[in-house]
């Protein structure tokens, strides 16, 4: 760097002209772009500020995996993984949007404007040649794909003071240590956390120097029991939401039946932010004993911890710090999804981002108003304190009864991302006996004029926590 070069006027280029312009290249918007070009003759120009889709996987550690099977994420066109259980890996899911973008601008009605920024009122900043701007005028909607923007260590500072000479990095810096450090302390108890102390148990580091230190303790979600059972949609969510009478006893039911997961079982998790473990993973975390529950961190020092509660902690010599501590769903506050002009692309399932922005374009192709549109899905926030889990599962539950009677079994049974078709996740056999299940059961409720109404434990759960004001 050489100083700063004054910005140059803008100059405007010629202008480009679409029925959509998707702000952001994310998982959301990529399933949305490709949901709306396989299925209408739209144009699209979807821009973004960094040089190749996918959103934050860009920037996401090396050895990070999908949390949830990839059968049930990426685009609606084209599979992800190899089915099952397969957690596709960082690279490979960067692989895949690059496939997938190419074979939206094959179309001729998708074009990529990478390394560059919306500015509002369709103007588009390049990133690389200062002041270059491209208009971009459009016909139907701009969508905003950047409601959801993730936030990741490498790009977040830690919120917390880091004082000199401690040796601190983001997770990402893990995969780049060149030397065996006497201790490593590991910041943060969500699912990056989990994912870094998995990472050093796994290549063989004594779990004796490994500190985690932990200001929040989470339930999280059992991978292997949300598989088997189908998910909340499934038989053991809906037994213990039907017999729980509150917030305690539906997390009892949860755990009792295996669907959520904690550390220790004798601490009492004082949030829930959808994080997804197996238990194997979980066996590997209760191997750790030097576990810090002192609260949120204010300071490290050289020698020391210091807490925000004021209590202390003594650093142990030769540590390496692993911050984990960036919360990655601090989304803006829900707003309406459908507005004059824009669609604003949030999740409308919990917590399934990509299905969201596929059912999203669904919704938009059919010939309706906004206002039916906002009446099928509401959106779903991203849940942090114990109650928002369930209550944005409630939302979630009632989106999905709306739009099965809105885009009907077919519709959802092509569609790979929205788990009615579950081929691709447990094989053909047990993939249409299920399908057959949803199906009888759709038709059932369409022939007693039930379909698309609330499932009960939905309804029990949106009186039970009632939407936040924030919410529209
Ligand atoms: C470690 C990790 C694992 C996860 N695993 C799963 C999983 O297994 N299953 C699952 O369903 N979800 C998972 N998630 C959730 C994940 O956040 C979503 O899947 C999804 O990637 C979010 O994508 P997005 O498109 O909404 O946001 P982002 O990925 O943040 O994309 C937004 C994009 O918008 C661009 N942008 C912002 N402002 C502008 C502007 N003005 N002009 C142009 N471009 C702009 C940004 O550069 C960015 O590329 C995981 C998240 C993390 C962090």
């Amino acid at each position: 760097m050489h100083g700063s070069v004054p910005a140059p006027p803008p100059v405007t280029m010629p202008g480009l002209s679409c029925d959509y312009l998707v702000v952001g290249a994310g998982a959301t918007a990529m399933a949305f772009v490709d949901e709306l070009i396989n299925n209408s003759r739209s144009t699209v120009v979807m821009v973004d500020t960094r040089a190749k889709p996918g959103g934050h996987w860009n920037d996401a550690y090396d050895f990070v995996r999908l949390h949830q099977p990839a059968a049930l994420y990426g685009v609606n066109s084209r599979k992800l993984g190899t089915g099952g259980p397969d957690l596709t890996s960082k690279y490979q899911i960067l692989a895949y949007y690059e496939t997938v973008l190419a074979s939206l601008a094959a179309t001729g009605r998708l074009t990529w404007l990478p390394h560059t920024r919306h500015q509002g009122g369709g103007r588009c900043l390049s990133l690389l040649e200062g002041g270059r701007e491209t208009l971009v005028t459009v016909r139907r909607k701009v969508v905003d794909g950047t409601a959801l923007a993730t936030r990741v260590p490498a790009t977040h500072p830690p919120n917390y003071d880091v004082g000199p000479g401690v040796s601190l990095v983001p997770i990402g810096g893990l995969a780049r240590v060149e030397r065996c450090w006497a201790s490593y302390v590991v910041v943060g108890a969500g699912k990056t956390g989990l994912d870094a102390l998995l990472y050093l148990l796994d290549q063989g580091v004594d779990p004796e120097r490994i500190r985690w230190i932990v200001s929040n303790s989470c339930w999280y979600l059992n991978r292997d029991v949300v598989m088997e059972d189908g998910g909340m949609d499934g038989p053991k969510a809906q037994e213990a939401i039907k017999k729980a009478n509150n917030l305690a006893e539906l997390y009892q039911g949860f755990d009792k039946c295996g669907l959520f997961l904690r550390v220790n079982k004798q601490v009492e998790p004082t949030k829930m932010r959808a994080a997804t473990v197996s238990e194997t993973e979980i066996e590997k975390i209760r191997r750790l004993k030097d576990v810090v529950r002192k609260g949120r961190i204010e300071r490290i020092t050289k020698d020391k911890v210091i807490f925000i509660g004021g209590e202390e902690l003594k650093s142990q010599d030769d540590s390496l710090y692993i911050d984990c501590s960036t919360s990655g769903t601090l989304f803006v506050p829900c707003q309406t999804i459908f507005q004059p002009g824009r669609i604003v692309l949030q999740m409308v399932q919990l917590p399934a981002p990509t299905m969201s922005g596929a059912v999203l374009a669904g919704l938009e192709l059919l010939s309706q108003d906004d206002d039916f549109k906002n009446s099928v899905v509401k959106p779903v926030a991203a849940p942090h304190e114990l109650e928002d889990w369930f209550r944005e599962l409630g939302v979630a539950l009632a989106n999905f009864g709306r739009l099965k009677k809105v885009m009907g079994f077919w519709w959802m049974w092509r569609r790979r991302l929205v788990g009615v078709n579950m081929v691709e996740m447990l094989g053909l056999g047990l993939g249409l006996f299920i399908g057959f299940i949803i199906a009888s059961s759709m038709l059932f409720k369409w022939l007693t004029g039930t379909l698309g109404g609330n499932t009960a434990t939905g309804t029990k759960l949106e009186i039970m926590f009632p939407s936040k004001e924030k919410k529209e």
